[in-house]
């Protein structure tokens, strides 16, 4: 990328607003950024979606993208902090999403969850507490 791309006019396609997670403003970013530095808080930013499969153990998962846990994913966080996350397998932790969470009909989750909306199939099992509808705020 050149160094004075930023006054050229960005084409829609190769810029997103990615909304911080820490201090909840937005900023445009390039698509394919795997990662920024915040340019209001000066925090770090994971942007890339992050699939789990199988067992995985984390103190904090941490990005603006989706999280995703499929059906043989079994997640166990403190805190998962995410623009976004589709849970077809288990998570256990507290999760964070500033976009939809989707749940699918054969999983489980416990742990709080705070998200703007929440979908969730028959079946599943959801142990928590939920607070669906307001953003959550920058922590
Ligand atoms: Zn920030």
């Amino acid at each position: 990328m050149a160094l004075n791309s930023e006054y050229n006019v960005p084409s829609p396609d190769d810029r997103i607003t990615v909304v911080c997670l820490y201090c909840s403003r937005p900023q445009e970013v390039g698509r394919k950024a795997m990662s920024i530095t915040c340019k209001h808080c000066s925090k770090a930013l994971k942007l890339e979606d992050i699939p789990f499969n199988t067992y995985a153990a984390r103190r904090t998962i941490e990005t603006c993208g989706l999280v995703t846990v499929e059906k043989k994913g079994n997640v166990v966080a403190d805190k998962i902090h995410c623009g976004g996350m589709i849970v077809r397998g288990k998570v256990k932790g507290k999760i964070l999403s500033r976009g939809p969470v989707l749940v699918g009909p054969e999983a489980e989750i416990k742990g709080d969850v705070t998200a703007p909306t929440i979908a969730v199939g028959a079946g599943a099992v959801l142990e928590g507490r939920y607070q669906i509808g307001s953003p959550p705020v920058g922590q």
